[in-house]
């Protein structure tokens, strides 16, 4: 496996570490470069980091892993997690959804039911096999060629419910919102953190001060943000290594699961996230019948 982190440089600081002629710009504010962990200029990234939060400023915004593997890794691979590489709005509770925040984790906000079925604006979902909402948490959807797919082949481990259009009362659309089986846990292998030069798992609250132009002084208190959860059902708000999880025997014979636990943080209508991880014989099936709209990395199933 070769691993290699893309970030998102704040153009005016890109060049403490790099040529101008590196990485790609996004527009003038922005550059994006490609790094490898070895690279001594990584771990710069994270000092400046640190330095510019200091000053409450940034010197990335964005960070994402990029895994790539050979031919026999895959071929040896007997699970895989399964990304969303498309992302739509709105949320399902922007078009009616009923969430019962009651039901969620007083420290980190996981785990709210959903009451009701999935709403979705029928226009707002990508044409592809596999979407979620910018929400994430549960509301991941599906077409009915991939439902088909699942259905044909026997892939077990998957459940799916029934979308409903938020504009037509009850309309079924022809997607459909996975429901997995079987829940499994993380192992501590995982790594999760908030970047990859921040494993902490949590946000001290400050308190904003400014004066109106009446000069009232005026206070907003911003809570923490609590992303490794002590109740122990949220990890983190990312995960930073692939995915480890641990050994199960409800794994003979399945092709689909999620992480027991989630990742991702709580904050208006984003929710935090199962994972999804498959079979190396559904990633094959999904890959030979070009589905759109997924993305798979290597995950290990471990005793510990
Ligand atoms: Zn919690």
């Amino acid at each position: 496996m070769k691993e290699i982190v893309e970030f998102r440089i704040i153009m005016r600081y890109a060049h403490f570490l790099f040529r101008d002629d590196e990485g790609t710009n996004l527009g003038d504010s922005v550059k994006v470069v490609r790094i490898d962990k070895n690279d001594p200029r990584f771990n710069a990234i994270g000092e400046l980091q640190k330095k510019a939060c200091e000053k409450n400023n940034l010197f990335f915004t964005y960070f994402e892993y990029k895994r790539s593997y050979t031919e026999t890794e895959i071929n040896n691979a007997e699970w895989f997690q399964m990304f969303q590489t498309r992302h739509f709005e709105p949320s399902g509770e922007e078009c009616g959804t009923i969430y019962d925040e009651s039901s969620a984790c007083p420290i980190c906000g996981s785990g709210a039911k959903q009451l009701s079925p999935l709403k979705l604006k029928r226009s707002s979902i990508p044409k592809a096999d596999m979407a979620v909402t910018i929400a994430w948490g549960d509301e991941k959807v599906v077409s009915e060629r991939f439902v088909n797919l699942v259905r044909d082949n026997n892939l077990k481990g998957m459940d799916f419910e029934p979308v409903i259009s938020s504009a037509n009362r009850g309309q079924k659309l022809n997607y459909y919102q996975v429901r997995p089986q079987y829940y499994l846990d993380f192992s501590k292998k995982t790594v999760f953190g908030r970047t990859p030069f921040d494993l902490s798992g949590k946000v001290p609250g400050y308190t904003l001060e400014g004066v109106q132009p009446d000069g009232t002084l005026v206070k907003k208190v911003i809570p923490p943000e609590i992303y490794k959860c002590p109740n122990g059902d949220n990890m983190g708000l990312c995960l930073l290594t692939e995915a480890y999880i641990k050994s199960d025997s409800v794994l003979n014979g399945l092709d689909f699961f999620a992480s027991k636990q989630t990742i991702g943080g709580r904050r208006g209508v984003i929710r935090q996230d199962h994972l999804f991880f498959c079979s190396n014989r559904m990633m094959r099936l999904i890959k030979e019948n070009n589905l759109k709209g997924f993305k798979f990395e290597v995950a290990h199933i471990v005793d510990e």
